[in-house]
């Protein structure tokens, strides 16, 4: 008798537009993870003793590398999320300029927190963060490039001197290992030690990752349950979980806005169904004054979007259910449009609206929790003071929009303090889908949009996550890291008794 072949351990590929099967890719094993750690952790020590400028060499290298390849690594990220070429041609050249502001940030050096003082009786006391070591990065579905193997948080990481083990998405398993090649190749090329970058594949290797003594820290973006599973293992041996998670991110549009309704409808319809509404920014819920129409003319524009896959079977079941569980709140839903009209293809849906009642929003409905995919909330309100108070009975989300009718609007003001209070980022007259690459950037906000409400995963903020500051007491001139030398060989502002001194 032959036993049927038993199937090794791997994460398979699919075509989100059929269903199909397209490839698979094996899990890594035990003793291959344990090896990455070895060597990364080996690796640890030359990172941290560089200087950032030889690193952003070797980043400026990867993100060549990455480039070179543009067309092979979208081709793949098409095959298997079934966004649009154009958004990933766009994803992946910002995942290249991402890495190299990253890189930019480190040069720059006030990262490192380097101060002095001179200490009564002729002692000195210095302080300077240092970089705390392998860090472990899990990578979203949703962004293949930016929150992917070479994204924010990867780059970040390199950038701050740590080396780094990612764990692929099996929602693109073949692109995760082949654009994983392609930095582990750029960065040993450039000049990096071996182990300062890899990847790894399979659930039983991210548990690995976290339970590993050699890693210090983990980056995780994904969804709430899987981000507090990790920062309740990672807790067990003391280790920071940076887990920036998804959530219902509020619209607000005062009274004085609604003679702007059909264009903000048509802009919030474009931004939550963007992606077939599978961003961590997508504005989940819009309240707008009653009487103005602004129901049917969302209504109307959604009508216009057709349906589109969704990125793995897993999303579209919980898409479904998630709907399940939001219709019976509903006081009305746009119909699903073309669903009915052909037959579905793979993980596709249609977009839709909710409408629900202010009252309905109250801590603990379902209402409030996110639904990953093309559906929003649209809730209309009598009374601009009622819906202030309910935006303050919202969860703490990432990012909001309030939309004004100029400079005079006090709604918007309220409603911008009020914001403020609770999310990471507060967007005025705009979307708050787009997420730019910069200094001033806030990506993160208060539980339950991250675990870690004082970090950002995009934007200079970003490497704070992966450094720890040590201070040295009556040290030698030699015993000093090389930023603290009176020389500043690396060019760095430094704060010399209380004062900042900027490098000039
Ligand atoms: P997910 O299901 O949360 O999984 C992310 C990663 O975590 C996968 O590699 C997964 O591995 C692993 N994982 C899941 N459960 C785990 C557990 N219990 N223990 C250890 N590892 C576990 O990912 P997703 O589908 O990408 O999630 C979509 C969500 O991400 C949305 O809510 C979206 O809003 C959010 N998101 C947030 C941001 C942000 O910046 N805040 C950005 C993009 C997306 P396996 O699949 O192998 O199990």
């Amino acid at each position: 008798m032959t036993l049927p072949a038993v199937e090794p351990a791997h994460d398979a590929s699919f075509d989100p537009a059929s269903g199909e099967r397209t490839g698979a890719v094996a899990h890594s094993t035990g003793a291959e993870v344990g090896h990455i750690l070895d060597s990364a952790n080996r690796a640890a020590p030359a990172l941290a003793a560089l200087s950032p400028a030889i690193r952003q060499a070797w980043i400026a290298a990867a993100a060549d590398a990455v480039l070179a390849v543009a067309d092979e690594l979208v081709g793949l990220a098409r095959a298997e999320t079934g966004l649009g070429v154009a958004r990933l041609e766009g994803e992946l050249n910002r995942m290249a300029a991402s890495a190299r502001f990253y890189a930019g940030v480190a040069c720059e050096g006030s990262y490192l927190g380097a101060s002095r003082d001179d200490l009564d009786g002729g002692s000195t006391l210095v302080r300077w963060n240092i970089p705390v070591g392998v860090v472990a990065v899990f990578g979203a579905s949703n962004f293949p490039f930016g929150f992917g193997i070479f994204g924010h948080d990867v780059a970040s990481a390199l950038a701050a001197g740590c080396p780094v083990v990612v764990k692929a998405h099996p929602a693109h398993p073949r692109l995760s290992v082949r654009l994983g090649q392609i930095v582990r190749d750029a960065l040993l090329n450039a000049g990096a030690p071996e182990g300062t970058f890899d990847v790894v594949v399979g659930f039983d290797s991210g548990l690995q990752l976290v339970d590993s003594p050699v890693v210090r820290a983990v980056a995780f973006t994904g969804s709430q349950q899987a981000g507090l599973a990790l920062v309740e293992r990672g807790a067990r041996r003391g280790i920071p979980v940076f887990a920036e998670m998804g959530t219902v991110n509020p619209v607000f549009v005062t009274p004085a806005a609604a003679a702007d309704r059909d264009s903000i409808a048509q802009g919030f319809v474009d931004s939550f169904t963007l992606g077939a509404g599978q961003f961590c920014t997508k504005p989940g819920l819009i309240l707008v004054p009653a009487g103005h129409g602004f129901a049917a003319s969302i209504a109307e524009a959604v009508s216009r979007v057709p349906a589109a896959p969704l990125l793995t079977a897993g999303i579209a079941a919980a898409f479904a259910r998630g709907i399940g569980e939001l219709n019976p709140h509903a006081a009305a839903a746009s119909a699903p449009v073309k669903t009915e009209a052909h037959p579905v293809a793979g993980y596709e849906v249609s977009p839709r609206t909710i409408a629900v009642d202010l009252a309905q929003l109250t801590p603990g409905s379902r209402l409030l929790e996110e639904c990953f995919g093309p559906v929003a909330l649209v809730v209309e309100y009598d009374d601009p003071a009622a819906a202030l108070a309910a935006l303050d009975r919202l969860q703490p989300s990432l990012a909001a929009s309030v939309f004004t009718g100029g400079d005079a609007d006090t709604d918007a003001d309220l409603a911008v303090a009020q914001l403020t209070r609770r999310v990471g980022r507060v967007a005025v007259n705009t979307w708050p889908t787009g997420v730019a690459t910069s200094w001033s950037q806030q990506h993160g906000g208060p539980w339950p949009a991250t675990s870690r409400p004082e970090a950002t995963s995009v934007g200079g903020g970003g490497l704070a996550r992966f450094v720890r500051p040590v201070s040295l007491q009556n040290a030698t001139s030699i015993q000093l890291p090389l930023m603290l030398q009176p020389q500043n060989p690396w060019k760095l502002p430094r704060r010399l008794n209380g004062r900042l001194v900027p490098f000039e």
